[in-house]
Protein backbone atom coordinates (compact mmCIF):
# COMPACT_ATOMS: atom_id res chain seq x y z
CA UNK A 1 0.00 0.00 0.00
CA UNK A 2 1.12 3.54 -0.98
CA UNK A 3 0.76 6.30 2.02
CA UNK A 4 0.04 9.82 1.48
CA UNK A 5 2.50 10.34 4.13
CA UNK A 6 6.24 8.47 3.42
CA UNK A 7 9.30 9.08 5.61
CA UNK A 8 12.55 7.64 6.00
CA UNK A 9 13.68 5.42 9.35
CA UNK A 10 15.54 7.81 10.02
CA UNK A 11 13.21 10.72 10.09
CA UNK A 12 10.86 8.67 11.64
CA UNK A 13 13.40 8.86 14.61
CA UNK A 14 14.13 12.48 14.68
CA UNK A 15 10.26 13.41 14.64
CA UNK A 16 9.26 10.94 16.97
CA UNK A 17 10.10 10.12 20.99
CA UNK A 18 11.78 6.48 21.06
CA UNK A 19 8.45 5.98 22.80
CA UNK A 20 6.72 6.70 19.80
CA UNK A 21 8.76 5.43 17.69
CA UNK A 22 8.69 2.00 18.99
CA UNK A 23 5.22 2.05 19.07
CA UNK A 24 4.21 3.43 15.95
CA UNK A 25 7.01 2.53 13.40
CA UNK A 26 7.72 -0.70 15.26
CA UNK A 27 4.38 -2.02 16.24
CA UNK A 28 4.98 -2.00 19.90
CA UNK A 29 2.60 -2.03 22.86
CA UNK A 30 2.56 0.14 25.52
CA UNK A 31 2.05 -1.37 28.85
CA UNK A 32 -1.76 -1.61 29.79
CA UNK A 33 -3.81 1.32 32.29
CA UNK A 34 -0.46 3.86 31.40
CA UNK A 35 -1.65 5.45 28.59
CA UNK A 36 -2.47 8.95 28.79
CA UNK A 37 -6.13 8.33 27.27
CA UNK A 38 -7.14 5.15 28.34
CA UNK A 39 -9.83 6.80 30.67
CA UNK A 40 -10.43 10.21 28.74
CA UNK A 41 -14.25 11.08 28.29
CA UNK A 42 -12.69 15.02 26.72
CA UNK A 43 -15.05 15.19 23.28
CA UNK A 44 -13.59 15.52 20.06
CA UNK A 45 -10.98 13.74 17.74
CA UNK A 46 -8.21 11.43 17.81
CA UNK A 47 -5.17 12.06 15.63
CA UNK A 48 -2.30 9.97 14.34
CA UNK A 49 0.51 11.18 16.79
CA UNK A 50 2.69 10.48 13.35
CA UNK A 51 1.18 12.13 10.86
CA UNK A 52 -1.92 14.28 12.27
CA UNK A 53 -4.75 12.41 10.09
CA UNK A 54 -7.81 12.09 12.15
CA UNK A 55 -8.51 8.69 13.50
CA UNK A 56 -10.91 7.91 15.96
CA UNK A 57 -13.75 10.34 17.85
CA UNK A 58 -14.67 10.62 20.86
CA UNK A 59 -18.04 9.87 20.53
CA UNK A 60 -17.27 6.31 19.55
CA UNK A 61 -14.90 5.67 22.60
CA UNK A 62 -16.02 3.62 25.59
CA UNK A 63 -14.64 1.68 28.54
CA UNK A 64 -13.45 -1.82 27.83
CA UNK A 65 -11.60 -1.79 31.39
CA UNK A 66 -8.97 -3.87 28.57
CA UNK A 67 -6.11 -0.93 29.71
CA UNK A 68 -6.06 1.13 26.64
CA UNK A 69 -8.24 3.41 24.73
CA UNK A 70 -10.97 1.24 22.96
CA UNK A 71 -13.36 2.71 20.09
CA UNK A 72 -15.64 0.54 18.14
CA UNK A 73 -15.17 2.31 15.14
CA UNK A 74 -12.72 4.37 12.95
CA UNK A 75 -13.89 7.78 12.27
CA UNK A 76 -14.14 6.58 8.85
CA UNK A 77 -13.49 3.16 7.30
CA UNK A 78 -10.65 4.61 4.89
CA UNK A 79 -8.62 6.03 7.33
CA UNK A 80 -7.74 3.05 9.01
CA UNK A 81 -5.83 -0.19 7.38
CA UNK A 82 -5.72 -3.83 8.43
CA UNK A 83 -3.24 -5.84 8.65
CA UNK A 84 -3.70 -10.09 9.60
CA UNK A 85 -1.41 -10.24 12.07
CA UNK A 86 0.36 -13.58 12.82
CA UNK A 87 3.48 -12.68 15.51
CA UNK A 88 1.93 -14.14 18.73
CA UNK A 89 0.64 -17.36 17.31
CA UNK A 90 -2.64 -16.61 17.39
CA UNK A 91 -4.73 -14.63 14.54
CA UNK A 92 -5.16 -10.95 15.38
CA UNK A 93 -5.86 -8.07 13.04
CA UNK A 94 -3.45 -5.27 13.49
CA UNK A 95 -4.77 -1.75 12.87
CA UNK A 96 -2.66 0.91 11.02
CA UNK A 97 -3.12 4.44 10.04
CA UNK A 98 -3.95 4.22 6.61
CA UNK A 99 -2.45 7.92 5.74
CA UNK A 100 1.30 6.97 6.68
CA UNK A 101 1.01 3.54 7.89
CA UNK A 102 2.09 3.70 11.45
CA UNK A 103 0.92 1.08 13.90
CA UNK A 104 -1.81 1.88 15.91
CA UNK A 105 -3.28 -1.46 17.81
CA UNK A 106 -5.21 -4.04 17.48
CA UNK A 107 -9.52 -4.80 16.63
CA UNK A 108 -11.04 -7.59 18.26
CA UNK A 109 -14.64 -8.15 17.21
CA UNK A 110 -16.86 -10.41 19.24
CA UNK A 111 -16.21 -10.18 22.59
CA UNK A 112 -19.79 -9.12 23.59
CA UNK A 113 -19.39 -5.40 24.69
CA UNK A 114 -22.73 -4.51 23.32
CA UNK A 115 -21.10 -1.64 21.27
CA UNK A 116 -23.08 -0.66 17.99
CA UNK A 117 -20.55 -2.74 16.02
CA UNK A 118 -19.57 -5.53 18.41
CA UNK A 119 -15.74 -4.25 17.39
CA UNK A 120 -13.05 -3.14 19.85
CA UNK A 121 -10.59 -0.91 18.46
CA UNK A 122 -7.71 -1.15 21.24
CA UNK A 123 -4.94 1.43 20.79
CA UNK A 124 -1.93 2.76 22.18
CA UNK A 125 -2.60 6.23 23.84
CA UNK A 126 0.78 6.90 22.29
CA UNK A 127 -0.11 6.58 18.96
CA UNK A 128 -2.44 9.25 19.14
CA UNK A 129 -3.22 12.81 20.27
CA UNK A 130 -6.58 14.30 21.20
CA UNK A 131 -7.61 17.33 19.60
CA UNK A 132 -10.43 18.54 22.43
CA UNK A 133 -13.60 20.44 21.52
CA UNK A 134 -12.77 24.33 21.40
ZN1 LIG B 1 -0.63 8.50 10.46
Amino acid sequence: MAYEVTKSDEEWRKELTPEEYAVLRQAGTERPFVGEYTDTETTDVYRCRACQAELFKSDTKFESHCGWPSFYAPLAEERVEYIEDLSTGSKRVEVRCANCGSHLGHVFEGEGYGTPTDQRFCINSISMTLEPAE
